[in-house]
């Protein structure tokens, strides 16, 4: 029979923590919830929002854990080295969340004509290329540990359903998922490798392209249209991906979960007809 004694609420305890895009949103969310769940160290990654990065810093000293900031561009090779080096003083990565990512709002799929190809090389480069290179960069790191190395990338359904902000986002992130497969083939035992796929997430990410009138209307339109009937905030998506993460998913390896409120369903190809 299983051993039920076990310490669920600190089963980060000692662990050593890399999350991408930490700064705002779901990094400093999934930041919080590690450091929460016992983590020694997290390192803080983030491209340039200085004091939202301190401030997610300062949310984890709470919690008892070690903040390390980095201000890396994930799409840059030698960055992502950097992100990974700040955990070296540990011997080990236990987890890694390839979480940051960027998008290109062209709404209207069918306007060829709002995307270019640097769009696509863009938002590539930060959301496939970044993860590719992290994996790449903390690869010895997170086979050092007692137990597997985890990677949770941030996909999304955007990528599943061929929704969301633009093309280019959507195909971004069907490629992380299935880059995941491969990596979690490839890095097997070692290293496990899984994907979530958020549908809509209440954090910063809209506001920077709409004011915070339409954001609100957004908000509500969200949950009406949810089979859940809710609007999902940060630390409803981190806990899902903290558990991929966490030593009771140790046997799940290529996986995508989607933590949606049922949004994949209202696409269901019956239910369309
Ligand atoms: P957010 O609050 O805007 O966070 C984005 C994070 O990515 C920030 O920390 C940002 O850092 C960082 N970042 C951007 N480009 C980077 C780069 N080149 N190198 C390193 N860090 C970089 O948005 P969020 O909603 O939490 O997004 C987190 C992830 O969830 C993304 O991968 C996004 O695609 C995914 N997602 C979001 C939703 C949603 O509805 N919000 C839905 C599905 C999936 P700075 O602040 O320094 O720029």
């Amino acid at each position: 029979m299983a051993d039920r004694g076990k310490d669920f609420a600190k089963d980060f305890r000692g662990e050593v923590v890399v999350v991408t895009g930490a700064s705002t949103g779901l990094g400093r969310a999934i930041a919080e919830e590690v450091a929460g769940r016992g983590a020694r160290a997290v390192v803080i990654n983030y491209a340039s929002s200085v004091a939202e990065a301190e401030e997610t810093g300062d949310l984890v000293r709470a919690l008892g854990a070690e903040p390390l900031l980095v201000k890396a561009d994930v799409g840059v090779d030698a960055d992502c080295r950097r992100i990974a080096e700040a955990a070296a003083p540990f011997g080990r990565i236990d987890a890694l969340f390839n979480n940051a990512g960027i998008t290109k709002h062209a709404p209207d799929h069918a306007d060829l004509d709002a995307l270019t190809d640097e769009d696509f090389i863009r938002l590539y480069r930060v959301n496939v290329i970044g993860a590719y290179q992290m994996v790449r960069a903390a690869r010895s790191l997170l086979e050092a540990g007692s137990r597997p190395g985890a990677v949770v990338n941030t996909s999304s359904v955007a990528g599943v359903m061929g929704i969301g902000s633009s093309v280019a986002y959507a195909a971004s992130k069907g490629a992380l998922t299935t880059m995941t497969l491969s990596l979690a083939r490839a890095l097997a035992p070692k290293i496990r490798v899984n994907a979530v796929c958020p549908g809509f997430i209440d954090t910063p990410w809209f506001g920077k392209a709409m004011d915070a009138e339409a954001l609100e209307r957004m908000r509500q339109g969200v949950a009406a249209r949810m089979p859940l009937g809710v609007a999902s905030k940060a630390e409803d998506v981190a806990g899902p991906a903290v558990f991929l993460a966490s030593p009771a998913s140790g046997h799940i390896t290529g996986e995508t979960l989607l933590i949606d409120a049922g949004l994949h369903l209202n696409y269901a190809p019956l239910g369309m007809r």
